[in-house]
């Protein structure tokens, strides 16, 4: 089953206390499409610069990535440059150039109009929403947001919130969000606010996932090194998106599992900079690391 993915497609310039990388490829829907492209195939919505080289497009055509509803514009391509401190969960955003990305409209190709699984990048939420409207028959929606967006566009994401399933966050924007520090608390804000599933990133403590019914955690998976985490989120979901419309299993068990293989993968992108370590992945690689992690975790046996 194939996914569609709206999401920024960008240059990230980055600095982290082991190195930097300027002008690399990022965004939230790159990140997401390569992770997802391990299971499913995925469908990119965005828009890049006239400036975008060939060779960033050859990272996603040579993942089977569909670019037909990418769009090339006149302009520049949106441009973010993020420093990390020594304690790498905390990041500043030096620079945001929205470029070709601000008065975008997203215009999905017919071939797109289908798609069942869809995902809502880091983005604009009116852009969200537009995509939303020009669907027709989504079985799964998850959407991820950042502090700006909830500071900015808090009305327009309030709107969104209500139409899709699965609310993909970190912990602060989820306190930012829902006005409530205690992270169960703000879970259960969020929930009323529309999602039915709320999934918070923690960073390096892994993930939380919220329904009415039930609460699931996992730890992200112990790394010696992390060299960049950039695009983790973005990772993340693309991992467990990618796995539950291949499996088709929305259930308790489906939806954990699925979170168990977003957290691999995201293990995966932070071990080198941008988007480096997921081209040269394995799915064998991904399958070895999610046994390690059953193994990490098991406490029945
Ligand atoms: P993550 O580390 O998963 O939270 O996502 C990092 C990605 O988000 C980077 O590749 C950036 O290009 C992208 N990004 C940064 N700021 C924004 C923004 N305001 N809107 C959309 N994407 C952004």
């Amino acid at each position: 089953m194939s996914i569609l993915v709206v999401g920024t497609v960008a240059f990230d310039s980055i600095e982290t206390p082991f190195g930097s990388a300027e002008r690399v490829l990022g965004g939230s829907a790159s990140y997401f499409a390569v992770a997802a492209s391990f299971f499913s195939p995925v469908k990119i919505v965005g828009v890049i610069g006239q400036d975008f080289p060939q060779e960033y497009l050859t990272i996603f055509s040579g993942r089977g990535v569909d670019l037909e509803g990418l769009r090339r514009e006149k302009g520049e391509t949106f441009h973010w440059r993020g420093r990390y401190h020594e304690d790498l969960n905390v990041r500043d955003t030096v620079e945001l150039h929205l470029n070709v990305l601000s008065g975008f409209v997203p215009h999905l190709p017919e071939s797109y109009r289908d798609a069942e699984y869809v995902f809502l990048g880091n983005i604009d939420p009116d852009m969200q929403m537009e995509v939303l409207r020009q669907l027709r028959r989504m079985r799964l929606v998850a959407c991820d947001t950042m502090d700006h967006w909830i500071l900015n566009s808090g009305v327009a994401l309030r709107k969104v919130l209500r139409k899709i399933e699965t609310l993909v966050i970190n912990d602060s924007e989820a306190r930012l969000l829902s006005g409530e520090h205690n992270i169960v608390r703000a879970a259960r804000a969020i929930l009323k606010m529309g999602p039915k599933v709320v999934l918070i990133k923690r960073g390096e403590y892994g993930v939380l996932q919220f329904s009415d019914s039930s609460i699931f955690g996992t730890p992200a998976y112990p790394l010696e090194e992390v060299f960049d985490p950039t695009g983790a989120g973005d990772s993340f979901a693309g991992g467990f998106m990618g796995y539950l419309a291949r499996s088709g299993d929305h259930s308790e068990r489906g939806l954990r599992r699925s979170i168990v293989y977003g957290s691999v993968v995201a293990s995966f992108t932070v071990e080198d900079f941008g988007l480096k370590r997921l081209t040269r992945l394995s799915l064998g690689e991904v399958e070895e690391r999610y046994q390690r992690f059953l193994a990490l975790t098991d406490f029945h046996t």
